[in-house]
Order: structure tokens, then sequence, then C-alpha cells
């Protein structure tokens, strides 16, 4: 079925449509209604089902393909990779869903996870799934304040957590902005559970802290079944930012993201069970979220979780993984990209890439000269594909493995099966029907499976922030300027908010300010987003200092305190 048809039946055929996905995925008790949506703007879909994201990311391939790939984690930071088997990960995932129950967590409790790229992460948000807890995971690059700002929203039973990240062989303490986090947040967590790397100090508090290695020993033979969930039970938050300084738990709900992520590893993806998926995200996103843990295990494939930079030891390492690993599909961000195009432009010449389908790019534009020089370079279709934290997947991209002849230069593509794409005039509230007019990017509810439910804890806001912006009519804004071709490609123009797109990674300019307003010698400050040839865009912020004569010592510290420049350094 041609693009244009598919999406069409999606939106007119649309039960029928998501009742074929939804087969993708093992239901416990089958749905008795694709979607209510009774109560406009709030879906709730796959109503009457029970089903649950372990059982069909680990437990399914577990019992079918027990000896089958499942996580391979690379870390160049600490020179170490170690495979799982969906066997091997299954028995780990139970041991930390019974380190966590022993911990006092029930479901639908949080589990905060502040951690660096280790599997263990992986470990902690499966076995939040499997036991019917949300994971509320926080980047590691954001500091205390901010992480002390989601420890208050979310509430968490527990935090997991770790002694340390590495960056470029540089050790990256966690436990101390932690512990300042929590001393800062009114919300106190009952436990830190922490993996000990044994790269830097990690004092623990009595009757607080436990250690993740003697708990794992101590449950080593753990069995811990899967519990079964209604399809709408939420399985975790993940906080974006806005315009205010307050972030936004975007809540996501259990059957309709596992569906929507099983139908996207089929038609956009392309991914195939037992084959290898590689995203160079970061678990602290949404791309972590739903293309390193989530969206390739589901599809019963190898997912390749990577610890360091893309260019240490030098700009082929990615090259020589997808080589090593034979990796079928890779997802980054146009960032990345450039980086590497910087460093080393010949490095893929030097591998193997035969194995590989497709590229995927996105979080950021991807210019024209980025995306021509990696095309020729990898004689790969690249996709760019076009989403929020919000939706969980793509909202315009290519689909049923298009040719990349089909792509044009600068356009994420066209409207994704299930999301009624529109231009609308922001003054008015029309749509722009014509080509090439400028109009703010917009979604008719309802949201397809797997986007966000609501605002955790705040329907209100939910509302107020994404269904209310535009004159006249309830439909949902992405907050981007964008334009529609006459063949129906759009292309996107930048955010209508003050947002700011970092190495493709999201920012709020009122969240940096508070952050730094914390400092003791800042008097004010003003954040904005500048222009960066590589990064797209960086933030860069004008402070007022109290003393002035300790300017230059306070750069320094708050270069190492805000999330701006850890953020800005990470890609
Ligand atoms: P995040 O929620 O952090 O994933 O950021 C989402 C925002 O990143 C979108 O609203 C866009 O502004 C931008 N974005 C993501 N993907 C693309 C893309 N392929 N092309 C242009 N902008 C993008």
């Amino acid at each position: 079925m041609g693009f244009e048809d598919f999406h069409r039946r999606s939106l007119q055929d649309r039960d029928a449509f998501w009742t074929e996905q939804a087969a993708l995925i093992d239901w416990q008790t089958p749905f008795t209604q694709v979607c209510d949506h009774s109560n406009p703007p709030f879906a709730r879909w796959f109503v009457g089902g029970t089903t649950n994201l372990c059982h069909n990311a680990v437990d399914r391939h577990a019992a079918t393909h027990p000896d089958r790939q499942a996580l391979i984690w690379v870390s160049t930071e600490v020179g170490q990779e170690i495979v799982y088997t969906f066997a091997e990960l299954q028995a780990e995932v139970e041991r930390m869903s019974a380190i966590l129950l022993s911990l006092g967590v029930q479901q639908g409790d949080r589990v905060l996870v502040y951690m660096p790229m280790i599997p263990e992460a992986a470990f902690a948000m499966l076995a939040c799934a499997r036991i019917g807890a949300l994971h509320s995971v926080v980047f590691g690059g954001f500091a205390s304040v901010s992480l002390a700002s989601r420890i208050d929203d979310a509430q968490p039973t527990v935090v997991v957590s770790a002694d340390a990240g590495s960056r470029g062989g540089k050790v990256v303490p966690y436990k101390g902005l932690l512990d300042e986090a929590i001393r800062l947040s009114s919300h106190k967590p009952a436990h830190v559970l922490m993996v000990n790397r044994g790269l830097s100090d990690m004092p623990m508090q009595a009757g607080r802290d436990v250690d993740y290695a003697g708990l794992r020993q101590a449950h080593l033979n753990a069995q811990v079944p899967c519990v079964w969930v209604e399809s709408t039970h939420p399985s975790y938050t993940l906080y974006t930012s806005g315009t205010t300084g307050k972030p936004k738990g975007v809540q996501r709900d259990t059957g309709g993201y596992a569906v929507a992520l099983a139908a996207s590893m089929k038609h956009i993806f392309l991914g195939q069970p037992g084959e290898t998926y590689f995203s160079t995200s970061d678990i602290g996103w949404v791309v972590g979220h739903s293309y390193i843990i989530y969206g390739p295990l589901i599809a019963g494939m190898a997912t390749l979780m990577y610890e360091g930079l893309p260019t240490r030891p030098d700009a082929a390492v990615w090259w020589s993984l997808v080589e090593r690993y034979r990796v079928t599909s890779m997802f980054s961000a146009p960032t990345a990209v450039r980086v590497l195009k910087k460093q080393d432009p010949a490095a893929l010449s030097r591998h193997d890439l035969s194995s590989l389908r497709a590229l995927f790019l996105a979080g950021e534009p991807l210019d024209e000269p980025t995306a021509k020089w990696i095309a020729e370079a990898l004689g790969k279709p690249i996709i760019d594909n076009y989403w929020q934290t919000e939706t969980g997947w793509p909202i315009l991209s290519l689909c049923n493995g298009v040719e990349s002849a089909d792509s044009k230069f600068g356009s994420p593509g066209k409207a994704v099966y299930g999301y009624d794409v529109k231009l609308v005039d922001e003054n008015t509230g029309q749509d722009l029907v014509g080509p090439d007019k400028k109009g703010v990017v917009v979604i008719e509810g309802p949201l397809p499976p797997g986007c966000m439910q609501t605002v955790w804890r705040d329907d209100e806001r939910f509302i107020k922030t994404y269904w209310s912006s535009i004159p006249g009519r309830q439909v949902y804004s992405t907050f981007d300027w964008g334009i529609r071709d006459k063949d129906g490609y759009f292309f996107i123009l930048g955010r209508t908010d003050d947002v700011i797109n970092v190495a493709g990674h999201r920012l709020g300019t009122r969240e940096i300010e508070e952050s730094i307003s914390s400092h003791p010698n800042v008097a004010e400050v003003a954040v904005v987003g500048v222009a960066d040839q590589l990064k797209g865009q960086v933030a860069m912020a004008f402070a007022i200092l109290k003393d002035v004569s300790r300017a230059a010592d306070d750069a320094s510290a708050l270069k190492l305190e805000g999330e701006i420049m850890k953020v800005v350094e990470a890609l």
C-alpha cells in the first residue's frame, strides 16, 4: 500500500487500522474499545485490554529466542563491552524488579532514574515496567536544582543512581549532585539504590542508601512475574522543558505506547527480529526511551547502548560498531553527523557498512549540506524524522521503506500514519490549505496511540498548554512553525515559543535561568539561544553578578554546575 493510502486509511478507518497494528504485541486480555475519545482532548487507547511493556520487550522474546542478543552495551569510556541475551536480560530485570519491590516500590509508584548509560539503567526502566511502577528518567547532565524540581514533581519512592558517569575519559560524579538535589527537594525518597562503578567516591547515607551489587546477589534467583496492567496504565513520565521554569511531566500509557512503537519499528525503522538497532541518543531523552530501550526490544532486535563520545578514541568509533555488530538501523542527530564530518570525513569509507539499511536522523532540522554529505558518504537512505517528547514517535517522516529518492532535502517528510497534521494561521486559527504557506504545525485530536496522555498530575495544564493556543479550535500545537509544499512535504521552520534546541536537545531558557539564579553570586540572568554551526543553537547566559571581582571564578563554577554547559557539551 502506498504512503498516502496507508495514511488515509489510518485516519478514515482508524479503529480497523490500529486493531491490525495492535496484533504486533501480546495482550493478556483483549481490548474492547480501540479509542475512547469521549472526553477530548484526552484519548484512551485499547480500552479494556491488559498487557505489559516488559513482557513485550523482553519475556516474549526470551521465551522463543533465549539466546538471541538483546542488549549490547559498549563503553569507550571504561573500555568495556557486555552482550546480554534475551534470557540474560530477563534474569537481570527480574533481579532489579525484586530489589525495587524489596525497597517498597508498589504498582503506580514512581522510580526516578538518574544514571549514566550503563546496563543497570536499562534494567531499572524495564523492571519498573515489569512491576507496574512508573520510571522517570532524568538526564544525567542535569544538575541539582533541575533534578530537585523533578524529584518534587514525580515524588519517587526510590531513586536509582550510580557513583559516576564518564565523559571523554573524565569522571563525572553523580552522587554529590543527587545528595544536594534531595537536600533541596521537599519530597524525600525512601531509598536511593546506588550502582557502584568504582569511578568515584560514593558516601552512603545510612537507612536511605543501598548498594545494588549486594542486593543483586541476594536476589540472584529472583522470579518476578510481569504485572498485567490496563492499557491506559501510565508507564512513565519524562520531563520536558517549556516556556515556564517548571518542567512538564509527559505521561505515557502502556498499551498504546507498545503498539505505536511496534508499528513504527515495522513501518518507519525497518527493524526485523534478530537484527541490531543502534541509537546514539541517551536514555535521558525521549529517543532513548523509545528507540534505545523499548522500540527495538519490542521488535525482538538487539539494541546497542553506547556510553562515550562519537569522537573517542576517534571519529570512526560508531562506524566500527556498525561493522562489528552488523547494525541494520542506526538513529542519530544531525549535530552528531556534523561533528563526525568535521573530525574525519573519510572515516566511513574505512568500514564495511553494508549491513546498514538506513540512517535515521531527528531532533533538530537537518540542513542540506549535512544531509547531502552523509547521503553521499554512506550511500544509504537518510531518513529525517520530526517528532517531540510529547508524541514519543515520529509525526513526520517517510514510511514503509521508501527510497531515498523520495526524500527532499530539508524536509522531514510527510505526515505519518495516525497523525492528522495541519498548518494553521496563528491569529485566525484557519487551516492553511494551499502550498508553501507558513503556519503553526498542529495535530487534530485524538492523538494516535503512544502520544502523551496528559501532564503528570495536571490535566488542566495539558489542556491549557497544548490544546488552547490556537484561536477558536481545540487542536494540539507542536509549537513549531512549518510550511508544506505542493507534494505534501513539510519543512520545519523553528519554534513558536522560546524553547531552544541545543544539539537536538530541547531546553527551556526560563529553566536554565532559574538554575543559574540559584548561584549565590548571580543577581540577574537572561538566557537566549544563539545560532551555532555545529550544534544548531547554544544557550548563552548574560548574568549580572553581585560581586564582579569574583567573575572569573564564578564563570567556571557556573560552567560546572549549570546544566546548560553540561548539555551544551553533551551530544
Ligand atoms: P524534543 O521534545 O526534545 O524531542 O524536541 C522536539 C522539538 O525538536 C520539536 O518540536 C522541533 O522543534 C525539534 N525537532 C525535532 N525533530 C526535528 C526534525 N527532524 N526537524 C526539525 N526540527 C525537529
